[in-house]
């Protein structure tokens, strides 16, 4: 068995960016979800706010997929943060 001559320095990867799965934009900053879709911070944060107001208990933190509407569970610590961006986002409206 030879070695094998990888050459890294030859084939660089470009990061690949997919677009927000709710508003089509590409984000600079995204949530990627369980379900490898991603979310930019804004959708994530609505989409969060919503499904805390549809869920009995507050403390219920995931986000829901609009693709595919897989259930991603965020830490509490993620979940505090998105909360307080949606609701900068709304003052500045
Ligand atoms: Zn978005
Ligand atoms: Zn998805």
């Amino acid at each position: 068995m030879g070695q094998t001559d990888i050459n890294s320095s030859n084939s660089l990867q470009e990061p690949v960016v997919t677009a927000c799965a709710a508003c089509e934009t590409i984000p600079e900053d995204v949530l990627i979800l369980t379900c490898e879709h991603n979310l930019c911070l804004p959708c994530a944060a609505a989409n969060l706010h919503q499904s805390q107001q549809r869920a009995e208990n507050s403390t219920f933190q995931s986000v829901i997929c609009d693709e595919c509407g897989v259930a991603t569970v965020l830490d509490p610590a993620s979940a505090t943060e998105l909360i307080s961006l949606h609701m900068d986002l709304q003052q500045h409206i």
